[in-house]
Formats: C-alpha cells, sequence, structure tokens
C-alpha cells in the first residue's frame, strides 16, 4: 500500500503529512542500517507494517478525543512516531527502556521539526510512580511490547481515571487478553471492546480498556516484577 491510499481507510491524510511519513521512513531506514530498531528493511514492508499499522489508532474515537498520548516501549518510535507526524495538534510522550532506540526516535523527530513530540528514557515500572506522569494521560497505547497482563501494569498507572488504554494485540490474543482481568480489576480498569482493525492480513485488534477507577500506590511494582510475576 502507498502512503496516498492512506485517506481510503478513513485516516484523514493530506499531501503533507503523507510527505513527512515518507522522511520519516527513510530516515529511520537509514538509522536502521546502524542502529538495530526494526527487522524490517524492505521499505514498502516498512511502511505496511509499521507506518499504517501504527495509524491505524487514529480510527479509535478514544484516540480522536484525547490530546495528550503516552506510548509505552515505542522502541523506533512505533506507533508514536508515525501518529506524531500526521496530528501536529496532539502531543506524544514516547517512552523506552533502552536508550539506543530513542536517540534514533528523537533525531527523526528533531529532523522533522516535529514539536509535538517527547522522548522519555525509562522504564515503565519507574516511570509509572513519577507524579508527573502517573494518572496524567487520556489515552496510553503500547505496541509488541508485552503480554496483556504484563502490560496492563505498566500502562495502567499512567491513565487518568476515566481515560483509555488501547493495546495492539493479535487476533490470536483471546486467551491472553482473558487471561488479564485480574489484574485489569486491580489496577482500575475495565475491558471496553476489542476492535478489529479492518486492515485484511495485518492481524491486529486493539483491546480498549477504560480506566474507571484509580491505580493503587503499590502498582507498579519494582522493576521486572510485571513481567516475572504478572498479576
Ligand atoms: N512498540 C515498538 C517496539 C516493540 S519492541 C514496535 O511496535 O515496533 C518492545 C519495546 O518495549 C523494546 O524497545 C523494549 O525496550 C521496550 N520495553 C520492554 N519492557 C519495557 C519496560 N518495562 N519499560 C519500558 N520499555 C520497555
Amino acid at each position: 500500500m502507498e502512503l496516498r491510499e492512506l485517506a481510503e481507510l478513513g485516516v484523514a491524510i493530506g499531501a503533507e503529512e503523507a510527505e513527512r511519513l515518507g522522511s520519516m521512513t527513510d530516515m529511520i531506514l537509514e538509522w536502521n542500517k546502524v542502529i538495530n530498531v526494526t527487522a524490517i528493511r524492505d521499505r514498502q514492508e516498512f511502511i505496511d507494517k509499521n507506518v499504517i499499522d501504527s495509524l491505524l489508532l487514529a480510527d479509535l474515537p478514544e484516540f480522536q478525543a484525547a490530546d495528550r498520548i503516552l506510548d509505552m516501549g515505542t522502541g523506533g518510535g512505533f506507533p508514536g512516531l508515525p501518529l506524531a507526524c500526521v496530528f501536529p495538534d496532539k502531543q506524544f510522550v514516547l517512552v523506552d527502556a533502552v536508550g539506543k532506540k530513542l536517540r534514533v526516535v528523537s533525531d527523526t523527530a528533531e529532523k522533522l521539526g516535529l514539536s509535538n513530540v517527547t522522548v522519555v528514557h525509562a522504564r515503565a515500572e519507574d516511570l509509572g510512580r513519577d507524579k508527573a506522569y502517573r494518572e496524567a494521560f487520556p489515552l496510553v497505547t503500547s505496541r509488541a511490547v508485552a503480554n496483556m497482563s504484563t502490560l496492563c501494569e505498566y500502562c495502567l498507572p499512567f491513565v487518568k481515571k476515566g481515560g483509555y488504554f488501547a493495546a495492539f494485540k493479535t487476533e490470536d490474543s483471546a486467551d491472553e487478553i482473558a487471561g488479564a482481568s485480574r489484574a485489569l480489576s486491580i489496577l482500575g480498569g475495565e475491558t471496553e471492546r476489542t476492535v478489529p482493525d479492518g486492515i485484511e492480513g495485518s492481524g491486529h485488534i486493539f483491546v480498549v480498556v477504560k480506566k474507571t477507577g484509580n491505580c493503587p500506590q503499590k502498582y507498579p511494582r519494582k522493576a521486572g516484577l510485571p513481567s516475572k510475576e504478572p498479576l
């Protein structure tokens, strides 16, 4: 799929945004020769699996309503960076525990002149206790970072009460999603719905969780525990 075909997916993208996404693609692929941020080296495959896949989040009303979005475990900038290219009026906080990948993200954001991107080098478990970030976001998202239960402990502490967490998951994640129900209720979340993304063959769905309560102070637990001993 070409970037200009995105409009057909319901993602409103003008020529300027498509060009910015194209430049972003070139910059990341160039960086990728030096620092491994993605296994995908082919440009078209990169556009399909990283750029367009990321932009599918924009279909959710929860995304459209949010002015500030945190992307946990952004790696080489997905889904946060493509979204920031297309939605300059929304603020994006891109978090990852690995600093070298974030160098690629911040360098790319800077070269593209994106003033709506903030990059934070931290582990979810530590940043989730920081008052400046805790329960401060109307929407938190995450792609390919951890199983749903662990992911809820990484992400729900950042969501404002009444806000949402939207996880990129695969179509075969039903057991994983069901297995996170305890984690959800402990952390103040409630599964709203799962949303097929509408792209044939992409295999991705969104799991949308609403933050209906507050997250107890003891969560997130100390670094490593959410993945070692999922709730
Ligand atoms: N979201 C990106 C990257 C997925 S790879 C994409 O879809 O392409 C998973 C990323 O999550 C890695 O970059 C890893 O450093 C990060 N990560 C894993 N556990 C984390 C944690 N506890 N806190 C912050 N980042 C974490």
